[in-house]
């Protein structure tokens, strides 16, 4: 186990920062993600390098749309989850324990993974990376010296001192979750969704990447007056520029409702379009010309997209070649 590095002592507890749970956890217990451990008064994390997936994937999968386009990320996951979504699609690992005996993967060696096969960069996925959070400073840290970026896909709950020393590391692309609104019921009813978007906003200020996703779970978030919220709150905190993608929900762990209805998804699309964000994706329905990305003023198909691959993009520098709008976009096309 190695000492965390974010935490404050009370008495003989010890006071997670890691993320907005802020556990207080007594001596040999472990925060409500099962990775942070009071060991004598003092928190180490226990899961440290303790993977559950090592894979190369396409950066469109997480899904950013407009960060290093086409390119691959070595992605990698960890155990558990600070948070329990009935309908989470990874709950094999997002709320289960490591093998008794599983060994830490050491970070040089995921770098060397990533560099041997490739890819242009790392990203913490499958389950929420704050599990991982000591981990993913040193891995990103080295990552980023040789030449890797590092991302996460997250439902955003960090602290705002978590924003910052991940993005110290060298993590600049964030794929963020938000799961919610005050009005949803039935999951998550602890949880501020408000500090996901302030967290949003704050790695905008520091330089980072974000791209919103708004999963429409069928009977929790997918109220009108609920997409109403989220959107008018991405506007708000994220300014029209930031991508959002609005995808639909597969009956998925103990969450049995039907999938969420296209015609539902392509209503919210409007609604935000109508608000004035500028880029607005529907995900996960099999439609590929809803991944597209087009000119928000001319209409001018910039980038297609297929099966998580770029399959065209006509751009000029970093502005639309018909109207000259600048378009948001982190890194090269691969
Ligand atoms: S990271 Fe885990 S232990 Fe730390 S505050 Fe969040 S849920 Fe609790």
């Amino acid at each position: 186990m190695v000492k965390a590095s974010l935490y404050k002592k009370t008495g003989e507890d010890a006071v997670c920062l890691v993320c907005e749970r802020t556990c207080r956890i007594s001596p040999n217990l472990y925060g409500v993600c099962g990775n942070y451990r009071n060991v004598g008064g003092e928190l180490f994390h226990a899961g440290y390098g303790i993977l559950s997936a090592i894979e190369s994937r396409p950066i469109e999968i997480k899904p950013f749309f407009h960060y290093w386009p086409n390119s691959t990320a070595l992605t990698f996951s960890g155990y558990g989850c600070n948070f329990y979504c009935p309908w989470c699609q990874n709950s094999h690992i997002s709320f289960s324990k490591p093998p008794i005996g599983a060994k830490p993967t050491p970070p040089e060696t995921l770098v060397e993974m990533a560099l041997r096969n490739r890819d242009e960069g790392l990203c913490a996925s499958f389950n929420e990376p704050a599990t991982l959070f000591d981990y993913l400073l040193d891995v990103f840290e080295l990552g980023s010296k040789r030449g890797l970026y590092g991302t996460l896909v997250t439902n955003g709950y960090f602290t705002e001192r978590a924003i910052e020393m991940l993005i110290g590391a060298g993590a600049d692309g964030f794929s963020i979750d938000i799961k919610g609104c005050p009005s949803a019921r039935g999951a998550l009813t602890t949880i501020d969704h408000l500090k996901v978007f302030r967290n949003a906003r704050k790695i905008l200020d520091l330089g980072g990447h974000v791209e919103m996703v708004y999963l429409v779970v069928t009977g929790y978030n997918d109220s009108r007056e609920c997409a109403e919220w989220i959107l008018e709150k991405h506007l708000e905190y994220l300014g029209p520029e930031t991508p959002i993608h609005i995808n639909r929900y597969y009956p998925a762990n103990y969450w049995k409702e039907p999938p969420t209805p296209l015609s539902k998804l392509l209503e919210f699309r409007e609604i935000a379009l109508k608000m004035g964000i500028e880029y607005v994706y529907i995900g996960n329905v099999g439609y590929p010309d809803l991944e597209d990305t087009k000119c928000p003023k001319c209409g001018k198909t910039l980038i297609r997209r297929r099966s998580y691959r770029v399959t065209y993009y006509k751009l000029d520098g970093e502005s639309c070649p018909r109207c000259g709008y600048g378009i948001k976009l982190r890194g090269e096309i691969s």
